[in-house]
């Protein structure tokens, strides 16, 4: 059977790609072998959201008296919470499927392998593409010597399973997962101790967000060990005792791994057909083209940013590449980024150590948000922080609060259409919302602040 174009792989990257190929009058065959929609969809992004949420309405619940409300928080019904996000997840799902159908691409159900340059073979079938896209993901990765065993030592997925609500977690890695869950475990009343090797939760994050994140966990009773490598875990019957390499142990019920995502690449072919590969991942050029012409990669298995979104970019690039479109590269600096624990960390654009390392030399404004009525009504502390080059654009925007991941939209447009402080200092924020706070900042910027203790 011969298509235009051939996608491995029916998560956020390849799903993208195969509609807009569609809609630019290609025909596709798109080809998955689990659920499509992948992990985002049914591991990641979504299910962990719906989680969030029921943490926050614990939290609110728990909270309600300060607001002049009576309710009582009795626990965590954690079929309750599977079955709300299940809901949510079910008919996303239907959604995209069709979707697709809609846009006539063929879904081709089963797992595929890499055969030739422009061929795909499932089972005893052989799919012809002009182009294939490799569009195959992730998964999540152990360390040396660390058993998953789904039990006492589990990974995010397991989470999204969990049939109890365990009295205590370690979580192994203080990244966006591990950020993320450790909020999400908090919140239904379990102890929480976050692990993490380098000296700062979120470590790729402005430092001053992961200094105020710490804060608001320690507030939370989320405690941490920063900057210190986990040596190993040891099971027992009630838990798992974790010794670190400065000698300390941890004890808990359960230990969450979450080190990081690897590219999933082997066993598929795609070395065999002279795809290059570098520690696991496809590497491509700025269209996400591989080593081998007709070939794309996009998505988890290349090494930019695992998160749904840029694999939405790359898939709809590629499609728009394959059409002779000429699609502009990604910069990837500008794709926004939110973690989505209590509090949400928020950014766009460069770090202030980015900046420095590109010889950028910048002006700073932190906008507190005790000065932010809405954020104070939301009963978050937080901030935010925009970084502009010496008299010109806006370079850089982080933010930590409450709800705050919201506000990134008007970051990234900031950010990308390489807006001045003035500029948008003469754009009216509406009162009272959080988006005030960026306002505020960038009139501040602008020279002219408003609402500004100093
Ligand atoms: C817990 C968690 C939370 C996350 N939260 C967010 C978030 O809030 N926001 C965000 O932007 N990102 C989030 N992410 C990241 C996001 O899920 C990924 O970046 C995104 O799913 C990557 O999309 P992808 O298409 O590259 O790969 P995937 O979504 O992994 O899809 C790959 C697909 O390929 C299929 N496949 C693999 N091999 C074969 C084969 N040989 N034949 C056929 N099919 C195959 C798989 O079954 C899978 O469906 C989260 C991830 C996790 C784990």
């Amino acid at each position: 059977m011969a298509y235009d174009i051939v996608v491995l792989g029916g998560g956020s990257g390849g799903y993208a790609c195969a509609l807009r190929a569609a809609e630019l009058g290609k025909s596709v065959a798109l080809i998955e072998k689990d659920k499509i929609g992948g992990t985002c969809l049914h591991r990641g992004c979504i299910p962990t959201k719906a989680l969030l949420h029921s943490a926050e309405v614990a939290d609110e619940t728990r909270e309600s008296e300060s607001y002049g409300v009576k309710a009582r928080f009795e626990g965590i019904d954690v079929q309750g919470v599977h079955a709300f996000k299940d809901k949510i997840v079910t008919r996303a799902w239907k959604g995209v499927q069709g979707l697709l159908k809609a846009a006539g691409v063929t879904i081709v159900e089963g797992e595929g392998r890499l055969v030739g340059a422009g061929r795909v073979q499932v089972g005893s079938e052989v799919y012809e593409g002009r182009n294939v896209v490799l569009a195959t993901g992730s998964a999540p990765k152990s360390l040396p010597g660390l058993e998953i065993d789904g039990e006492r030592v589990i990974t995010s997925e397991h989470t999204l399973k969990m049939d109890r609500v365990p009295t205590s977690v370690i979580v192994l890695g203080g990244g966006v997962i591990g950020v993320e869950l450790a909020s999400v475990y908090r919140s239904f009343g379990a102890e929480v101790t976050i692990v993490e090797a380098l000296p700062h939760l979120l470590p790729t994050e402005e430092e001053s967000s992961s200094k105020l994140l710490e804060r608001a966990f320690r507030r939370r009773g989320i405690k941490y060990e920063l900057g210190v490598f986990f040596d190993s875990a040891k099971t027992t019957e009630t838990g798992v005792v974790v010794t670190l390499a400065n000698g300390k142990t941890l004890d808990a019920e359960l230990l969450l791994v979450a080190v990081g995502r690897g590219a999933v690449s082997a066993g598929m072919g795609f070395e065999e057909q002279g795809i290059a590969i570098e520690r696991g991942a496809v590497v491509v050029d700025e269209h996400c083209q591989t080593s081998v012409p007709g070939v794309y990669a996009i998505g988890d298995l290349i090494p930019t940013l695992q998160l749904a979104h840029a694999g939405f970019a790359e898939g709809i690039m590629v499609a728009e590449h394959i059409a002779g479109l000429n699609p502009p590269p990604i910069d990837y600096a500008g794709v926004p980024r939110i973690t989505y624990s209590d509090p949400e960390v928020a950014s766009v654009g460069l770090t202030s150590a980015q900046a420095a390392e590109r010889g950028i030399e910048t002006v700073e404004q932190v906008y507190d948000l005790a000065g932010n009525p809405k954020s104070q009504i939301l009963g978050t502390a937080g901030a935010v922080k925009v970084i502009a080059e010496k008299g010109g654009r806006v370079v850089g925007v982080h933010m930590v609060g409450r709800r705050i991941g919201e506000l990134v939209t008007e970051g990234q447009l900031i950010y990308n259409w390489e807006a001045l402080p003035a500029e948008v200092a003469q754009l009216i924020h509406a009162h009272p919302t959080q988006s005030e706070a960026m306002g505020e900042a960038m009139l501040a910027l602008a020279g002219k602040p408003l609402h500004v203790h100093n």
